[in-house]
C-alpha cells in the first residue's frame, strides 16, 4: 500500500502535463516533485479512515473511488529538499507552493484548497468518473493499471492496520470540523440491497447497493437506515436495517 508515483499508470493527458509542469517547475528552480500520481483505492480507503474509524490525524476528505486519484487524473506535489519530502509551506517556502498553483492552472491542472499537494485534470466530474466515463486518449497502461485496480477492489474486506508513521501532514483544522463521522456499515443482502428515497417501501427505489458494499449510516429511522454511500456526510437514501450489519 505504498505511494506510486510512476507517470505509466497516469491517464496520457496528464502525464503529458505533469512533463509542462516538470519543466517549467525546473526554470524556475522549484524543489516541487511529484510525490504520488495513481493511487489504489485500498490505499484511498486506508488513509481516509486515519482520524475516521482509525487513529490518527485527518488527512484527506476523499474514500476510495471519490479521489480523481483512482482514476490516474491527479497527482501530488511536494517539496524534495535535501533528499527529503517536505510538506513546509511557512516562511520562505510559502512561495514554491503559490508558484506551483499557479503552473498547474497554467497546464490545465486544478489545485484544490484543502490539500495544498493535491492538482487534478481540470474540467472533469467526479460523478462522470464514478460513471466510468473516462477522458479519451487512454492507452494500455493506464486502462490496465485502472482495470486491475476495480478488479481487485475488496468488497467488504476489511482495510489493514495503519502504520504508526503518518507520511502525511493533517488538513486544516477548519476542514476537519465540517466533516461528520458515521458509523461503517455492511450490506448482508446477497442480491443486493434497495435504496430508497425515503424510509419505506412507498418511496422510490434510488438505486441497488451490492453485496458487501460499505455505506456509512447517517441516522436511523424506525427500522430504516439514511444512508451515505459518498462518505461526504450527505444523506444519499434509505435502507432497511434488517441487511445492514456493522462493519467492524
Ligand atoms: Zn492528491
Amino acid at each position: 500500500m505504498s505511494r506510486n508515483n510512476s507517470l505509466e499508470n497516469l491517464h496520457p493527458i496528464m502525464r503529458a502535463k505533469i512533463n509542462v509542469l516538470d519543466t517549467n517547475l525546473t526554470l524556475k528552480k522549484s524543489p516541487m516533485r511529484l510525490f504520488e500520481g495513481f493511487r489504489t483505492p485500498q490505499r484511498q480507503h486506508s488513509l481516509y479512515s486515519q482520524g475516521r474509524t482509525k487513529p490518527g490525524a485527518k488527512v484527506t476528505n476523499a474514500n476510495a473511488w471519490s479521489s480523481y486519484h483512482q482514476y490516474g487524473v491527479a497527482c501530488d506535489y511536494v517539496l524534495f529538499i535535501d533528499g527529503k519530502w517536505s510538506w513546509n509551506d511557512s516562511g520562505k517556502y510559502k512561495k514554491y507552493w503559490t508558484d506551483l498553483h499557479l503552473m498547474a492552472q497554467d497546464v490545465g491542472l486544478v489545485p484544490i484548497s484543502w490539500e495544498k499537494p493535491h492538482l487534478q485534470l481540470a474540467g472533469l466530474g467526479l460523478q462522470t468518473l464514478l460513471a466510468g466515463e473516462y477522458p479519451d486518449g487512454g492507452d494500455d497502461s493506464w486502462a490496465e493499471n485502472l482495470q486491475d485496480a476495480i478488479y481487485s477492489w475488496p468488497m467488504g474486506a476489511p482495510p489493514p492496520p495503519l502504520s504508526s508513521q503518518f507520511e502525511r501532514p493533517a488538513l486544516p483544522n477548519n476542514i476537519i470540523d465540517e466533516q461528520t463521522t458515521h458509523p461503517l456499515y455492511r450490506v448482508t443482502a446477497r442480491n443486493g440491497l434497495r435504496m430508497r428515497s425515503g424510509p419505506g417501501t412507498n418511496f422510490d427505489i434510488v438505486t441497488t447497493l451490492t453485496s458487501h458494499q460499505i455505506v456509512q449510516v447517517t441516522q436511523k429511522v424506525g427500522d430504516w437506515c439514511q444512508i451515505d454511500v459518498e462518505g461526504d456526510g450527505l444523506a444519499d437514501g434509505y435502507c432497511h436495517s434488517g441487511f445492514l450489519v456493522l462493519n467492524s
